[in-house]
């Protein structure tokens, strides 16, 4: 048995917390590989290390040496060691950080030392090799290259029974350094299981996995106790970020089950995340509540646009000439709209596209709508019971909420509804009273 373990910044923010995965490492002798992130918050409003160090290449920018976020950085690695009371020379290695950082000059390798300085760490605290993540996660034309990765990953642990690897950076084919997006460690963790073929990805993080809403829209949410990888992709898009989205894939492609743990309450379950063909859906209709804020609709009507072959083509092409991409493109006989998140269509583009819109189709009706928050409700128990989508429905209805938008894919798993932004937290209330506090928790 292999379990790849990635603890993410809350678990790595001092030495209490980092004795805490000290000791969750030490309880399970299969967790073999660990991935590690930056020390992150250690209470609100403090200031995780990486984004200190994405300040630190700004100062390098500016003046060709780091200033004083480089001695807030210090004296966080070397509380941190002390508090470990670990014999490793935190000094000199702070100063050859800084030396590398200032020589280097990107954002991206300064943010990258959050990660490499934690896992020097955490592998000195558990006597085990450190994995530098450059030699292993490789980046080509700007883009991961998972195939290199999982092959580099695997010769390089090959023979380790334990090994540390820094999370959230690789290397490019011209030797730089670079990192994933914010919160990659996550994708370091699954490359990493991916690679040995672990049994499971523990994501160790500050939460008992993921709930059925927002808490900070309704208070204590049932926890969900296991997702198929399609949920988690739908809830993860659609803004419930408690494991980085581009964290999925590797481990989907093998099948690797994914397990969300908590580091301050190791004890509790968790969510367990499945392949979704292996997946037995619980009893409840819905697996859980996500949504997003600010879209922008663009609806066109034009009488027997579904008899005119390639109609849909000239709006996309338009979209595509400015970049642009959309979330859904709901359509009915003669209407076609596409829903874009309203933080590409600033500047003027919005009114640009409309103007090319009209004269591309000559449509009868083009309307904007602006403001709008959509509300994915998931899970794939949803299409076994009948009449979903009129509970769904009524119970926004009920809450006063006039429904702007709905799309039900096909995929069989999720139901998109757009409401305006200002009823977005009522409608999820009410959906989620509807499907969760009436089944019981
Ligand atoms: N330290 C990086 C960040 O803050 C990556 C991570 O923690 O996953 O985004």
């Amino acid at each position: 048995m292999i379990k790849v373990c990635k603890f993410g910044g809350t678990s790595m923010a001092d030495g209490i917390t980092i004795g805490r995965v000290k000791r969750i490492l030490e309880a399970d002798p299969a967790r073999r590989y660990i991935v590690v992130s930056a020390p992150g918050k250690r209470f609100s409003g403090d200031i995780k290390v990486t984004d200190l160090f994405y300040q630190a290449a700004q100062e390098v920018k500016e003046g060709g040496h780091v200033g004083p976020s480089y001695e807030r950085i210090e004296a966080r690695y070397i509380s941190l060691v002390e508090e470990l009371a670990l014999g490793i020379d935190i000094h000199a290695l702070l100063e050859e950080t800084k030396a590398a950082i200032e020589a280097d000059g990107s954002a991206d390798f300064a943010a990258s030392r959050g990660e490499y300085l934690s896992g020097r760490i955490m592998a000195a605290l558990l006597d085990v090799p450190f994995i530098d993540a450059k030699d292993v996660i490789k980046f080509q034309g700007g883009l991961f290259d998972a195939e290199r990765s999982y092959t580099l990953v695997r010769e390089a642990l090959r023979g380790k029974f334990r090994a540390v690897v820094a999370g959230f950076y690789g290397e490019d084919e011209n030797g730089r350094v670079k990192t994933f997006s914010r919160g990659g460690s996550d994708i370091t963790g699954a490359v990493v299981a991916r690679g040995v073929g672990a049994d499971e990805y523990e994501n160790w993080t500050d939460v008992s996995g993921f709930l059925a809403c927002d808490p900070h829209i309704v208070p204590s949410p049932v926890g969900i106790d296991k997702l198929s990888y399609k949920e988690l992709r739908e809830l993860s898009y659609m803004g419930a970020n408690v494991l980085h989205a581009e964290a999925i894939y590797p481990v989907r492609e093998a099948g690797i089950p994914i397990r969300i743990l908590n580091t301050f309450r190791p004890q509790d379950k968790g969510t367990r995340i499945q392949p979704t063909e292996r997946f037995r859906p619980s009893e409840r209709t819905v697996t859980g509540i996500a949504g997003r804020k600010d879209f922008t609709v663009i609806f066109i009507e034009k009488a027997q646009m579904n008899e005119m072959s390639g109609f849909a083509l000239r709006p996309l092409e338009i979209l595509k000439r400015h970049n642009i991409s959309f979330e859904h493109m709901p359509s009915g006989i003669d209407t076609l709209s596409f829903v874009i998140d309203s933080k590409q269509l600033g500047g003027g583009v919005l009114d640009e596209i409309l103007a090319e819109i009209r004269e591309a189709v000559h449509p009868e009706k083009l309307n904007v709508i602006l403001d709008i928050a959509l509300i994915a409700v998931v899970g794939h128990g949803m299409y076994q019971k009948v009449g979903t989508a009129g509970r769904l429905l009524s119970a926004i209805a009920r809450a006063g909420v006039n429904v702007r938008m709905i799309d039900q894919g096909s995929s069989e798993l999720n139901i998109i509804v757009g409401v305006d932004n200002e009823n977005y937290e009522r409608s999820i209330r009410a959906v989620y009273e509807e499907f969760f506090g009436r089944e019981g928790a």
